[in-house]
C-alpha cells in the first residue's frame, strides 16, 4: 500500500528498497530496521509484503545471471516474503545505499559495522538489504513492484 498524500517535498528523491527474507523472517530484526529506516529521516511512501516469484527474481538480477552467486541468490530472494519499500527523502538512492553499508557483508562489519548490512547480514547473499543503485535502477526497480504507484 501507498501513503495517499501526493508526495511534494522538494529536493525529495525515491529509491525502492528490500528488506529480504531473512529480516523479515525475524520480527525483532524486522521491527529494528524500520526503526532504523525512520530515524534516518526516510518516509516509506509504500510498503508491500510478498514473497518474489522466480521470474521477478530473475528479471530483477538478470545482471548477474552466469555470476557464481545467482542460482544462490534467486533461490534466496524467492525463500519466503520480503518486504519491499518505496523510500523517500533528499538524496535518497545514495542516503539509503549510505545506510545500507558494502554488498559484501565482511567488509560491511569491518568498515562499517552500524550499517545495516553490517548489524543485519548473515552473508554476502544474506545481507539484509537490496537498494536501487541509480535513479534510472529506481525508475525501473520502483515500476516493477509498485506499478500501481508509477
Ligand atoms: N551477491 C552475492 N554474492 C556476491 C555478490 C553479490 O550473493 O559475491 C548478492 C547480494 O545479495 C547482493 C546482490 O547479489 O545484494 C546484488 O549484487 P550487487 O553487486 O548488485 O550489490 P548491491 O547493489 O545489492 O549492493
Amino acid at each position: 500500500m501507498c501513503t495517499n498524500r501526493k508526495w511534494n517535498m522538494s529536493n525529495a528523491q525515491q529509491t525502492l528498497a528490500i528488506l529480504k527474507p531473512h529480516i523479515v523472517k525475524n520480527p525483532f530484526s524486522l521491527n529494528q530496521v524500520k526503526n532504523i529506516i525512520l530515524k534516518s529521516n526516510f518516509e516509506i511512501v509504500c510498503l508491500k509484503r510478498k514473497i518474489i516469484s522466480i521470474e521477478e527474481a530473475e528479471s530483477f538480477y538478470s545482471e548477474h545471471k552466469g555470476q557464481f552467486f545467482y542460482n544462490r541468490l534467486v533461490s534466496f530472494m524467492t525463500s519466503g516474503p520480503s518486504e519491499l519499500m518505496v523510500l523517500a527523502r533528499e538524496n535518497a538512492i545514495q542516503e539509503w545505499r549510505l545506510l545500507m553499508g558494502p554488498t559484501k557483508v565482511f567488509r560491511a562489519q569491518f568498515e562499517n559495522p552500524c550499517s545495516l548490512r553490517g548489524q543485519f547480514g548473515l552473508s554476502d547473499t544474506r545481507n539484509a538489504t537490496h537498494g536501487s543503485d541509480s535513479p534510472e535502477s529506481a525508475v525501473k526497480e520502483i515500476q516493477l513492484f509498485f506499478p500501481e504507484f508509477s
